[in-house]
């Protein structure tokens, strides 16, 4: 009989402790993450919370991402004085106002027409030369006047809508402005033929040097801006905010549908924000897509996350319903993933739809003070 009892308090004992290994194994981490410097909101700065005395150190948030339309000298000054980074986002080939006074810089589609905005999103021709010089002289406008540690590209890519489970992105822009510098930069000559029938040429047998053209335009945009960094702002960073596709996802759209050319780009580009909103993005019960995504840009750019390295990765995740909803319970392992190296960076998208949702804004809170070195 004693036996028994000490046999049954021993085993007692070991499942106690098994549960105990099990229960711990399913709590959040709480470990400090040394190698992510920069623990960000986008979308403004949490007014609502400050408001209620809260600082930002409270928060375990010393990054704020804001619209470069929203910064002003007062915001920029409270922020700093927290301690944080203010980020200004800037939108380069998205303002859709320009085309109401300018409707030549409209993307033409391969019918030689005006091409609708796919669910909405508007694109803008890259080559239009007026277009061009009126986003140069307000992103230089932004970074002389505040005192802004960084900008972000947004929306630095051709006419398409991604930022979905499933994409639209028509082949553009064949105006004839388009077609003609393609012409002189390549130092090929396209028939005298009706557009149709030049875009089908272009899709087809020419494809891989209209597409590198194509990517070389958006990458030259980014060439300027950097140049307006170093001339204005030279210890400011230059970030972008990208799609986190692979460069083989959706038969390589990265390139030949968003002309987006990542490793051409990281010649004046400090900091890759890719995008993995993971519920947005047809992964809604895989948070681990985002540390994925994040792992294969570390690798395709070279980037490991290394004290000292030029290039970051500071991925933008999801924590706001946006299509899906994100519950409560996902904040701890998408921030979880988000944090991994060769990420040194994290934010989240975004203030203005999360602030209402309190219970994860609290766990988020949670999160960034815990792995706060
Ligand atoms: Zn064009």
């Amino acid at each position: 009989m004693t036996h028994f009892f000490q046999w049954t308090l021993y085993l007692t004992v070991c499942l106690l402790l098994l549960q105990s290994v099990v229960l711990r194994s399913a709590e959040p981490e709480t470990e400090p993450r040394p190698h992510i410097k920069i623990r960000g909101i986008y979308g403004g700065a949490p007014t609502q919370l400050l408001e209620q005395n809260r600082t930002l150190p409270e928060l375990g948030v010393n990054a704020i991402f804001m619209g470069s339309g929203s910064l002003t000298q007062d915001r920029i000054q409270q922020l700093k004085q927290q301690g944080a980074n203010v980020f200004a986002e800037f939108n380069t080939m998205h303002v859709t106002s320009y085309l109401k006074e300018h409707p030549d810089a409209a993307p033409i589609g391969v019918d030689g027409k005006i091409c609708p905005p796919p669910h909405g999103w508007q694109g803008i021709c890259p080559t239009h030369l007026g277009y061009r010089k009126y986003r140069m002289d307000e992103f230089r406008r932004v970074l002389k006047e505040y005192d802004i540690d960084g900008i972000w590209l947004d929306y630095h890519h051709s006419h398409a809508s991604w930022e979905r489970a499933e994409p639209d992105m028509p082949d553009t822009c064949f105006c004839e402005r388009c077609l003609k510098q393609f012409q002189r930069d390549t130092k090929t000559s396209l028939p005298d033929a009706p557009t149709s029938q030049l875009a089908q040429q272009l899709l087809g047998k020419q494809k891989a040097v209209w597409t590198q053209w194509r990517c070389d335009v958006f990458t030259d945009w980014v060439r300027e801006f950097r140049s307006i960094i170093d001339e204005t702002r030279p210890q400011a960073l230059l970030g972008t905010f990208h799609c986190p596709w692979t460069d083989t996802e959706f038969e390589g759209a990265l390139k030949n549908k968003l002309a987006i050319d990542l490793k051409a780009q990281a010649k004046y580009v400090d900091v890759f924000s890719i995008m993995p909103y993971h519920a947005r993005f047809n992964h809604p019960q895989d948070p681990a897509w985002i540390s994925r995504q994040t792992a294969w840009l570390g690798k395709y750019l070279g980037i490991k996350g290394t004290p000292g390295e030029r290039h970051k990765i500071w991925p933008i995740v999801q924590l706001s319903d946006w299509g899906e909803t994100v519950p409560v319970e996902q904040v701890q392992p998408v921030l979880e993933h988000g944090t991994r190296l060769p990420a040194t960076g994290v934010m989240v998208f975004r203030w203005g739809s999360l602030h209402p949702q309190t219970d994860k804004v609290e766990a988020m809170i949670k999160y960034y003070q815990s792995i706060k070195p």
